[in-house]
């Protein structure tokens, strides 16, 4: 099968065959430390009564989420931006 025009996954611009495309895999796993079973009695109704507030996909994307796709060249430029930022908070 040949291959289609290519989408950039962000900005949903077509990617001329021309121009560079950057492949991604993304996977963002959710991660908590198991609650404190002696803990303040108050903190799982605090959790929970956060849990309420998303729809049951919401919260799966919450936990694990794996994304794929294309980037152009502009939004890989802006993507390396972010995660540096990102980086340099820490
Ligand atoms: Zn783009």
């Amino acid at each position: 099968m040949a291959p289609g025009p290519r989408t950039c996954a962000h900005c949903e611009r077509p990617i001329a065959p021309t121009e560079t495309w950057y492949r991604f895999a993304l996977v963002l796993q959710g991660e908590a430390e198991v609650l404190d079973p002696t803990g303040a009695a108050d903190e799982p109704e605090d959790l929970l009564a956060q849990l309420e507030a998303f729809d049951p996909a919401e919260l799966e994307a919450q936990v694990h989420e794996e994304q794929s796709g294309v980037l152009c060249a502009a939004c890989r430029a802006e993507l390396r931006a972010f995660l540096g930022l990102r980086f340099r908070v820490q």
